[in-house]
């Protein structure tokens, strides 16, 4: 199974200002292909990493925030080949598919229309995609349904912290997970609210341990220090711990490989 970053952006500043893709990130085991939090520039970031979206089987979106969400129906558009086919999933965080407190579902009916499944997870929901396991994790974040998400495959467990902000014993979420996807927008110490810095991660990492943790959805005072990051998290915990690069590749297999794309 591999893992593809395809935007490791996020937040307002660096979405509007494309400091970094945010078309979200790829799962892709066998007979499998998963397309996470789809954001601004998706199906663009999907071309120039020479994947074909009509292989997508299954859309998943944590959190009605644009960066996470706005290529949502056009990858509803690439699973049902074009519209023309009934077929592909939906699956997101209540607020996603119903809307919830102002937020807006992110699919239309006519898209909804043409799915095979469309399906809202509630923290510790679980549901299946075509074989691999899928549980929803809980967050505090501004939208008050978002959810992080467990994924078991057959290689091992993989899991996305999702929009956070730290709060006590969310580390026993992430127990026994070969890699997690963390998305750290702030560097060091300098926390704001509803989102994870540096620091949280270090926390977290002191209490869980997976094989690799790896740091994604940026903020701007990020962008200048994103392996050093890495490293200060590394060397206080212990965890191999790495920034992900736009396209960069986790290949899972019985040992894990991480492959960049040469420019
Ligand atoms: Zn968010």
């Amino acid at each position: 199974m591999e893992i593809i970053f395809l935007g490791t952006g996020g937040g307002r500043w660096v979405t509007l200002l494309q400091k970094l893709r945010t078309g979200g990130f790829r799962i892709q085991g066998d007979n499998i292909n998963i397309h996470i939090d789809p954001g601004p520039g998706a199906m663009l970031d999907l071309r120039d990493a020479g994947i074909n979206p009509f292989s997508t089987h299954a859309c998943i979106v944590s959190h009605s925030h644009p960066d996470h969400y706005t290529d949502a129906e056009l990858m509803v558009e690439a699973m049902t080949r074009a519209m023309t086919k009934h077929r592909g999933s939906f699956i997101g965080s209540l607020s996603t598919v119903d809307g919830v407190d102002g937020f807006r579902p992110v699919l239309s009916n006519y898209h909804i229309s043409q799915l095979s499944e469309i399906r809202a997870l509630k923290v510790w929901d679980k549901t299946e995609i075509r074989g691999v396991k899928l549980e929803a994790l809980p967050t505090r974040h501004s939208d008050p349904t978002a959810i992080g998400m467990k994924f078991n495959f057959k290689e091992g467990a993989i899991a996305y912290t999702c929009d956070t902000e730290y709060f006590s014993g969310m580390e026993s979420s992430y127990t026994g997970v070969r890699v997690l996807i963390a998305n750290i927008i702030r560097p060091d110490k300098k926390r704001i609210k509803w989102h994870l810095c540096r620091d949280d991660l270090i926390k977290i990492l002191k209490k869980t341990e997976p094989e690799l943790a790896v740091m994604q959805h940026f903020g701007m005072t990020m962008l200048n220090r994103l392996d050093s990051e890495a490293r200060a998290v590394e060397k206080a915990t212990g965890v191999k711990t790495i920034a992900a690069k736009d396209f960069m590749k986790i290949i899972v297999k019985k040992d894990i490989r991480v492959q960049y794309r040469s420019k």
